[in-house]
């Protein structure tokens, strides 16, 4: 069983390297400060490493342990939230070169790149798998693990609005709430407040939102060039691809961000539409209802592209 070669592999390692997606939201970065928390308590030489990642989560225990790069070799590497190799970006070489590797997801596209993967497209958060790996590994959930996995499960679920977020999810936030995790505190750091520059990006899309086929679909978009007048910072995008959603008759919001690397593509929907299908025509991928992908050319095209394929999926 997998599940078996991951205990044996995280008991059997010395050096132990925690990666996560570009890019790193909640989930990504709650899943590796409490895997990274919990094998500390077993004594294992472990890093966690995100080159870059939202101030937002500079609360979190163990944040100021987070190293942007190494020059170690590791005995182990685990990939977490994550789906593809691709998505390791500025860290996949230690993924590489480490003798052997794990990968814990919830992703359904997973590609299974690892030695030992263990993913579960059921879990509504990495964080929420994770909570079983730390029990099979006897390591005692205290505040600090318990902050950081309840991270990952509230940004990951919305606030527990998702679906996917089951029975099981509320007993775990029970057991969290019961050794002491703050959860309003988590809930207000993490999704009520906006920066500034996510605020001002939220006047430009909004006001930018065009509203296609009926009003199902809602695409609105930012350029680098936005993002400099504000003076964004890492993550400060987040949740602005939400807003659209939410508008009646809505079934897919869809947002667009300039990046170095071409345009990101966002996608979110309502009910039926899934949008790791039409992500996974681009290369991307994601989850039925939040997925995402990169494309080449000009926005007028990445835009186009992805509309022509959302159409595709409409009823
Ligand atoms: P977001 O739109 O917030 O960047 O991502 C939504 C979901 O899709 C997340 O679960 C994220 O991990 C996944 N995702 C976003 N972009 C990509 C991509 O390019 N490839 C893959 N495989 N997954 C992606
Ligand atoms: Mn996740």
């Amino acid at each position: 069983m997998t599940i078996d070669n991951i205990k044996e592999e995280i008991n059997k390692a010395k050096s132990i390297v925690i990666l996560t997606h570009e890019n790193p939201d909640g989930d990504a970065i709650g899943s590796s400060l409490s895997l990274y928390l919990a094998l500390k308590k077993l004594n294992k030489n472990v890093d966690v490493i995100i080159p870059k990642y939202s101030r937002i989560f500079n609360f979190l225990p163990g944040a100021k342990d987070i190293k942007k790069e190494s020059n170690k070799k590791y005995d182990l590497a685990i990939s977490l939230d994550c789906g593809n190799e691709k998505r390791l970006v500025g860290h996949e070489e230690y993924f590489e070169t480490a003798k052997s590797k794990i990968s814990i997801d919830h992703h359904g596209s997973n590609e299974m790149y690892a030695d030992y993967n263990f993913v579960n497209p059921d879990a509504p958060a990495c964080c929420q798998i994770l909570i079983f790996i730390i029990n099979l590994l006897h390591i005692e959930i205290d505040i600090d693990i318990g902050t950081c996995l309840l991270t990952g499960i509230i940004t990951d679920t919305g606030g527990f609005q998702y679906k996917g977020v089951s029975a099981e999810t509320f007993e775990f936030a029970s057991f969290l709430l019961s050794i002491g995790v703050n959860v309003s505190d988590i809930y207000r750091r993490v999704l009520r407040t906006k920066t500034r520059a996510n605020f001002e990006l939220t006047k430009l899309v909004l006001n930018r939102m065009e509203f296609i086929e009926n009003g199902k679909i809602c695409y609105t978009y930012i350029t680098l060039e936005d993002e400099k007048n504000v003076g964004a910072e890492e993550g400060d995008h987040e949740g602005l691809v939400d807003l659209g959603k939410d508008v009646e008759g809505t079934e897919v919001s869809i947002f667009i961000r300039e990046t170095d690397k071409g345009y990101k593509a966002s996608l979110r929907s309502n009910t039926y539409l899934n949008v790791s299908d039409v992500c996974l025509m681009f290369g991307g991928g994601g989850h039925p209802r939040a997925a995402g992908c990169t494309i080449q050319g000009s926005l007028e095209n990445a835009k186009q592209k992805i509309i022509n394929q959302v159409k595709m999926y409409l009823k």
